[in-house]
This record gives C-alpha cells, structure tokens and sequence, in this order.
C-alpha cells in the first residue's frame, strides 16, 4: 500500500517510496552519500532541511555549501568541488517564495554526471509541477503538507525514474527503518483523492489574498509567484501549471506589528506546518527559521517583519475579512 498511493497522481515517473516523514526522506537521501562527499543546497531551503544538514549531517562527515541558486543556477555550478555529488533545491524556496529555474539547473548539471540533482517539491505537489520532466535525478514530497491535505498525518515521499537509484533507496528505507504507518498510508490514500480540487482551491484563495495584501498600505511587500510583480514571474509561467496557497509578505513596522498581526487572527490558526485545508501563518524568524543562524536569516530577508500564511481553502471573503481585520489591529492609525 505505501507504494501505491503515486499510482493516484504519477504520471511522468517510474518508481517511488514513502517515508514516515518528509525528514525521514531527507535523511534517506542523504544516506545515499558517503563521509567525505559535498552536497549543494538552495540557500532559502525549509528550516529542517537546513537544521538536518547543518546539524547533523555535518557530523557524519558530510560538507554542505548553500548558495543563491535563484536569482542565478550558475550559483550552483560555480561552488562544484571534486567531491560534490548532490544538489539540492526547493522551488519556490521557504520562505521568501523565489523561484529555480529546474531545466536550467539540470541543464549545467549535465557535464557533472556523477550530482545527483534533488527537487524538494513540497510547495507545488505533483499537480503544478513536475521536476522530473525538467532534468531532475530525484524528486521528494512532504505528504504531511498539500498531498495528504488535512494536517493529521506526517509522511514523505521520493519519485525517480532510475533504477538503480530506485533501489538504493529503497534498501535505505527498509534498513533505516523509515517506513510510514498502516494508518499513515490509508489517510494518505483518502486524502490524495481530492488533490486536484484542493489545489484549484488553494490557488484561487492564495492568489486573491496575495493581491489583497499587495494592494494594502499597511504591507510593504507581498511574495507570491503567481503575482506579476514577482522578479520571476515568467519562469514560473514556463515552470508551472499553478500556484500553491503560499503567501509571504512583510508587514509596515516591526516585530510588535507582525506579532499584533498574527495574534488578532481569528480564521486563521497561528501554527508551523502548512498545504492543510485550513489557513495558516507563522513568523519564520520566530518559528520555522529560528534554528537558521540569525546572519543567514538576515541575507535571506527572513526579518521580524516577514509573515508566512498558508491558505487554505476556505470561504475567500471570510479569509480577506480576518486578514483585513488583523492588519488594522496591528497598525491602527494609517
Ligand atoms: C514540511 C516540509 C518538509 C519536511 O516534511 P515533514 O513531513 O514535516 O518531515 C520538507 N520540505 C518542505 C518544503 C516542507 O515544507
């Protein structure tokens, strides 16, 4: 059964595995590595994937070099040691909400065969985006997020088209012990069920509350792919079939604004985690990102001001209320 839940919505890969998280899988991946090797990874990369490299990945004898992989791929090729042999990117990243371009990337990994290239594809779920179709080695999935859909469940997920490394992985799951639970798969198999209708719903809801914010005076600047004012606006165009629920956006003030913010919401359940039915927000440099070291959280624009939601696909005016709502509260004279 663990196998069987990417019949439902894999077209375009040959094999996959599950994992009793989308961390689990992360690990997985990593143990396809050896003590010595180097692994590349998108600086704006989720919080736990940072935390497991820096942390504990590095004590395994595994050397990890973040680099801008957005605003230019050849980032990417630029910090290729002789011992790399693994990149790894997340697009649109976590969560400034940049885009990397998958072909182009892939396309500069083609005179390094030995990189693997992975695709963390969590935010778009299969339904927007397809990494393998772009070059990608490897693609991994949260299924805790928009693939199961309904925040009772923690599960991950890899698609590949290569045997060989089918195989590997799939011994590593088994030896590891990273298996997901009977009870895990059933939820997983009723929830995917209605992904393509979430999806449509979650793009429609994040894109309404993305303009929403940008036409609001009381936010500085929104982040969401699908807005033309996003600097990669047409390679998303070219890269995906739509947008997931996520929205950034920095609020006017400070760290009290953004905290009044996401205090007076009242639809909208203050929590980690997200691609639930239900809307989310969060304060990465408080919560997802605290574990990024504050100098990255600096460059990367994680600031005090910076405020994830995760829109879920509920009623679009009771969303823009409680939204509008705690803005004015945060920032009552304007
Ligand atoms: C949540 C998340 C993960 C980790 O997944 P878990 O199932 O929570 O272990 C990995 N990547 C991204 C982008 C995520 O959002």
């Amino acid at each position: 059964m663990s196998r069987g839940i990417f019949c439902l919505i894999g077209r375009g890969y040959k094999y996959s595995c599950v994992f009793s998280s989308g961390l689990a899988a992360t690990t997985t991946i990593s143990h396809l590595l050896k003590v010595g090797d180097h692994i590349i990874c998108v600086n704006d990369v989720y919080g736990g994937t940072n935390r497991y490299f820096q942390r504990v990945a590095v004590h395994n004898g595994i050397s990890v070099s973040f680099v801008d992989a957005s605003t230019c791929p050849t980032n990417v090729v630029k910090a290729i040691k002789p011992n790399t042999k693994m990149v790894w990117i997340e697009t649109p990243t976590n969560p400034t909400l940049m885009m990397v371009d998958i072909r182009e990337t892939a396309n500069l990994l083609k005179d390094h065969p030995g990189v693997i290239l992975v695709v963390d594809n969590t935010f778009m779920t299969p339904y927007f985006q397809r990494p393998l179709m772009f070059g990608a080695d490897i693609v991994l999935h949260s299924v805790s997020k928009y693939l199961n859909g309904h925040s009772d469940v923690i599960m991950g997920a890899v698609c590949l088209n290569d045997e060989s490394l089918y195989e590997r992985l799939v011994f590593l799951q088994n030896s590891i012990g990273a298996v997901p639970s009977p009870f895990d798969c059933y939820l997983v198999n009723r929830g995917v069920k209605t992904l393509a209708v979430r999806m449509e719903q979650h793009m429609k809801n994040g894109l309404a509350v993305a303009k929403y914010l940008e036409a609001n005076p009381r936010v500085v600047k929104v982040m969401h792919p699908g807005l033309p004012s996003h600097p990669q606006y047409e390679l998303g165009k070219r890269q995906c079939r739509g947008y997931s629920g996520m929205v950034s956006f920095y609020i006017k003030g400070a760290l009290q604004e953004a905290k009044t913010f996401l205090s007076e919401l009242k639809l909208i359940t203050l929590a980690e985690s997200l691609g639930g039915y239900e809307s989310l927000a969060e304060h990465p440099g408080l919560m997802t990102h605290a574990s990024v070291p504050e100098e990255d959280r600096v460059k990367l624009g994680i600031s005090d001001t910076l405020i994830r939601l995760s829109i879920g696909i509920e009623d679009i005016e009771d969303l823009i209320e409680d939204v509008e709502h705690a803005l004015v509260a945060a920032i009552p004279s304007l």
